[in-house]
């Protein structure tokens, strides 16, 4: 705990620690000053986490000079890679004319990333709001859903997680994310197209789609009248990456329409390209009503948006503002991303290289402690079970840590904490993934 001296301050950070990035402080240190001055819910993956000072392209490097092969991209933040320079170029270049000014006053990137966004999003999507983080943007998706439906409740799948803000983490069905002790009664769950351990215990294709007579019998018990949306993310990505059937959205889209409720959807993770389309949805040939982006959009800036359609976006007339919102420095490095992502064909890399990956993480498929591989594009999740069926946390945990000390990061995810989950940043080559895959194989083979 910390001493305070007699006036009840705390006691002054040393020169040492009060730098930005040193690198010569090691783990330890590190640990034992998160441990002083963090509020404890800021955990970390690792038993031996390394402490991570440096990166460039998909490579990142501890204090101890060790690399690391980046398969989890800052939980699909970093798509175009670490330390791009025509990223930060723009960045800098913006940040040393001018850095901010908040949105009550006119400039030019705010508007230019709004255009280019409208040009890349699916459909009639067309008009954006922008802040700093994905619980902002949905917490402010849903409030545009009330505004426009007068309506207050939404519907939500139990294995989605939409943010740390009071709606959105009371949209979050997730238990290990669902801290508030008192969310809100207006979000109602429905259970997830989860195919690997089906609700319903029904067997996909013959199945019927139950997943979507569940929401249907949802809608009908809460009421059409009370429902402003439904939001959810098209492939679960906390969830253990639970990738839906693609008629499962457009099956979807179809009843929000015929019952009159908004679509929201998350494409924080999904978005930009990580599933080998600009957006997961377009792979069934779904516009929602409103989507949310962050993550990948600044490729490490905090910037986040909801788009939404001309119509919809008419009933958002009352000033709303974000201070860091469209701030020019993270609207210009977002800009340079897009860019960056049209130039590369990102989508398209992620698509492709996604279709090699996945041949070859089907092979673990057969081996036992494996229930199930599955995956879109560069988002892959590999979910494991101990003899009796039940999730592995401890196997999995034992196989990040594995792989962090052989020098590959990838990430954890499932409400068992037993998906293991890649998801490198879509620069990354085939060379450069065989050595991980070859290393889970070893593992679990
Ligand atoms: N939605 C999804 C799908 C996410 O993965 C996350 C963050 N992991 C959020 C929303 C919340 O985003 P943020 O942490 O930027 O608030």
């Amino acid at each position: 705990m910390t001493t305070k001296d007699e006036g009840g301050r705390s006691p002054q950070p040393t020169g040492e620690t009060a730098g930005a990035v040193r690198s010569h402080s090691g783990p330890e240190e590190i640990l034992a000053l998160k441990k002083q001055y963090l509020i404890p819910c800021v955990y970390h993956f690792y038993k031996r986490p390394p402490h991570l000072v440096a990166a460039e392209g998909v490579w990142m490097f501890d204090s101890a000079g060790r690399r690391y092969l980046d398969a989890y991209s800052g939980v699909t933040v970093m798509s175009a890679g670490h330390g791009n320079r025509e990223i930060l170029d723009a960045a800098a270049e913006q940040a040393s004319r001018l850095q901010h000014t908040t949105t009550i006053y006119l400039t030019e990137p705010l508007v230019r990333l709004a255009e280019a966004l409208a040009g890349v999003a699916p459909g009639e999507l067309c008009r954006s709001f922008f802040c700093a983080s994905g619980s902002e943007a949905n917490e402010g998706a849903m409030l545009l859903a009330s505004l426009k439906t007068g309506r207050s409740d939404f519907l939500a799948l139990d294995h989605g997680l939409h943010g740390r803000t009071k709606l959105a983490a009371s949209a979050t069905g997730l238990p290990m994310w669902r801290t508030d002790p008192r969310p809100l009664e207006t979000v109602h769950f429905i259970s997830s197209p989860y195919c690997a351990r089906c609700p319903w215990c029904r067997t996909y294709p013959g199945c019927g789609m139950e997943c979507l007579d569940a929401v249907e019998r949802k809608i009908g018990e809460v009421g059409a009248h009370r429902l402003a949306g439904m939001i959810l993310e098209p492939v679960a990505g906390n969830g253990g990456i639970i990738v839906p059937p693609l008629e499962y959205l457009s099956g979807l889209a179809d009843l929000c329409r015929r019952s009159n409720i908004l679509l929201i959807l998350d494409e924080i993770q999904t978005g930009f390209g990580r599933t080998g389309h600009w957006f997961a949805c377009e792979a069934s040939g779904v516009v929602p009503d409103i989507m949310t982006v962050a993550k990948a959009l600044g490729n490490g800036f905090p910037i986040a948006a909801f788009i939404t359609n001309d119509d919809i976006a008419g009933a958002y007339t009352k000033p709303g503002a974000s201070t860091f919102g469209g701030n020019p420095v993270c609207c210009a490095a977002a800009l340079a991303t897009l860019a960056v992502h049209r130039r590369d064909s990102l989508a398209d890399r992620a698509r492709e290289l996604g279709l090699w990956l996945g041949r070859r993480l089907e092979r673990l498929a057969g081996s036992s402690p494996v229930l199930e591989v599955r995956g879109r594009g560069l988002m892959w999740g590999i979910e494991l079970v101990d003899f009796a069926g039940e999730p592995d946390a401890a196997l999995c945990d034992d196989i990040l840590e594995r792989a962090k000390d052989e020098g590959f990061l990838i990430g954890k995810t499932g409400p068992g904490r037993n998906v293991l989950t890649l998801m490198p940043p879509l620069v990354v080559e085939q060379s450069e993934l065989e050595p991980l895959v070859d290393m889970l194989e070893a593992c679990l083979c």
